[in-house]
């Protein structure tokens, strides 16, 4: 349910709202708009039928939230969340987000080699995978803990704030430990157990939607992690599957103006799972930060023919260096900057 307030609601009637939708247990979530506020209530609303809270000075209306998805939804937060990394990092502002590094950490002089790179090109987050999501069994799966700490080290050393996935529930603590961000994979978007698990912490969430989900699917996803507490959600779209074989998945550019308009988390793109070759990361990139997105995730390696996974779909450093700088005149067209 969300309570849209008057223009001049009096300090005295804000205060006595916000205590009593408290006392009725629920809990409120106030959005600060620059017209007027609202409050998003979180919790059993059925009391609301025995107090009808229309009826308080200061209230305009009470309108239910008709999406599934509440607390993820536009209605419910008409202010764009801005996720905090760190003091200086945000993801969600003005600024677009550059998150890259390897596909999976390989050692710690290939992570930092990269690092070193992509921190000059401008990437103020590294990615790096140490629980790797292989189709295969016999595939690498990643170092585990050994990847982590290679992860923390290097993000330390180059004051870069970090990400990496998080396969299962039991891993939640270990790599919250090491990483800044907590990255939920495209095969696990659905895993309800690990979204309420990550919910229950305060770290960032980097939620990839699904091989084959809706853009629905993903919000409801995202609506497991907020309803458990975390609103530091940032949704990724990453390509689906289609009947087209001559990309690795279809980026679907269209789910980022959608998404924005459905919701008031931030929006990143993925390039290289959605395409899965280097070639096309450029120019997806350029459609991504066109169409509005709040930051992008690439593949960067120093050696792509020799890295352990996802090779293909890894720029180089200096073609990276390239592409953040033609960057530049599209953010800048489009309001923002890179
Ligand atoms: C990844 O980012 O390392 C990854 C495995 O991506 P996805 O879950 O989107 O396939
Ligand atoms: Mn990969």
């Amino acid at each position: 349910m969300i309570v849209v307030l008057k223009p001049d609601i009096t300090k005295k009637q804000f205060d006595y709202i916000i205590n009593r939708v408290k006392k009725l247990g629920l809990k409120p979530h106030i959005s600060k708009g620059t017209e007027r506020t609202i409050i998003g209530l979180i919790g059993p609303e059925d009391v609301l039928r025995i107090t009808p809270l229309e009826v308080f000075p200061g209230v305009e209306k009470v309108m239910p939230v008709l999406a599934p998805y509440k607390l993820v939804s536009r209605e419910f937060q008409t202010k764009n969340t801005v996720v905090k990394l760190s003091q200086k990092l945000k993801i969600g502002d003005k600024k677009i987000a550059v998150i890259a590094g390897p596909c999976a950490i390989e050692n710690y002089d290939i992570l930092y080699e990269i690092a070193k790179k992509i921190k000059e090109a401008g990437a103020t987050i590294l990615r790096g995978g140490a629980f790797k999501p292989r189709t295969s069994p016999y595939s690498f799966q990643g170092l585990g803990e050994e990847g982590l700490k290679y992860l923390k080290q290097v993000g330390e050393s180059l004051n870069m704030s970090t990400v990496t996935e998080v396969m299962d529930t039991r891993d939640v603590g270990l790599v919250s430990r090491y990483s800044d961000m907590l990255q939920i994979g495209a095969r696990n978007m659905q895993n309800f157990n690990l979204l309420k698990e990550v919910g229950q912490t305060k770290k960032p969430i980097l939620l990839k939607r699904g091989l084959s989900s809706t853009i629905k699917e993903l919000l409801m996803s995202a609506e497991y992690i907020l309803s458990s507490g975390n609103f530091n959600v940032i949704l990724c779209e990453r390509g689906i599957r289609t009947f087209e074989d001559a990309t690795r998945n279809t980026l679907d550019i269209s789910a980022v103006p959608i998404i924005k308009k459905l919701s008031h988390l931030p929006v990143i793109v993925d390039p290289s799972h959605a395409s899965g070759k280097w070639e096309l990361i450029s120019p997806l990139s350029k459609a991504a930060v066109a169409v509005g997105c709040d930051g992008l995730l690439i593949e960067v390696h120093t050696k792509p023919e020799e890295a352990f996974s996802d090779g293909n779909q890894s720029l180089i450093p200096n073609r990276f260096k390239e592409l953040i700088k033609e960057l530049k005149p599209i953010a800048k067209a489009t309001k923002r900057e890179i």
